[in-house]
């Protein structure tokens, strides 16, 4: 499989050859139909296999196409991140593929000052990537509502449990609209992780790499 079989629109592929891209790794081969079409995901795969290109290029794909604005204090995606230093790749690797496209991209975490972080919220973003604790500061000072959010991801599920964050997703869990994608993550499936996707999830596809 090449990239340019999935369905992904030019601008992507443009960006992915900018990259030197040219092959899908598994888990991207098999990720990338099923998000393009719409459906919820399990994906067991660890860092390193490309699992950040798997969900953000039919993501981008998606909100591309879709062509609204980000209403101001909300956000159209919401990726959960349990470190900072993972939610910096991941928006990175955000504005990487979407750079022929436009889309507004925004990273927040804690243990740097929410100010600046409140501002570029009050925009309105295409693209949150976060980790739980400060999204959640965000929530309840009125900086950021999640009622527009369509399309959620769940990285690295199994860390965010490691790192006590599972109440803090419930939480947002229950902030969000039920009409959505959710894209779920985790490199192993300890029974609480499988609860949580089972709560998280509705029909999901499953992809093992
Ligand atoms: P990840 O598993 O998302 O942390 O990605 C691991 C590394 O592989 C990152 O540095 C990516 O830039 C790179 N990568 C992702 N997809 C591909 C691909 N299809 N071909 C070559 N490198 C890739």
């Amino acid at each position: 499989t090449q990239f340019t079989e999935l369905g992904l629109s030019a601008p992507i592929l443009t960006a992915l050859a900018d990259e030197g891209y040219t092959t899908p790794t598994p888990i991207q081969a098999q990720a990338i139909p099923f998000v393009l079409a719409g459906r919820d995901l399990m994906g067991i795969a660890q860092t390193g296999t490309g699992k950040t290109a798997a969900f953000a290029l039919p993501i981008i794909h998606r909100l591309a196409e879709e062509n609204v604005k980000a209403q101001p204090r909300t956000c159209r995606t919401l990726i959960l991140s349990p470190t900072r230093e993972l939610a910096g790749q991941i928006a990175d690797s955000f504005r990487t593929y979407a750079r022929h496209v436009k889309l507004s991209v925004c990273v927040v975490f804690g243990g740097v000052s929410t100010g600046p972080q409140a501002q570029q919220l009050n925009r309105g973003v295409d693209v949150l990537v976060a980790t739980p604790g400060r999204l959640l500061d965000h929530m309840s000072t009125g900086a950021l509502r999640l009622d527009g959010v369509r399309i959620l991801v769940l990285d690295e599920a199994d860390q965010m449990l490691d790192l006590g964050f599972i109440h803090a997703i419930r939480r947002v869990v229950r902030a969000l609209p039920r009409a959505r994608q959710t894209l779920f993550f985790s490199a192993t499936m300890p029974k609480e992780i499988a609860a949580l996707a089972g709560e998280m999830l509705d029909k999901p596809e499953r992809v093992a790499v």
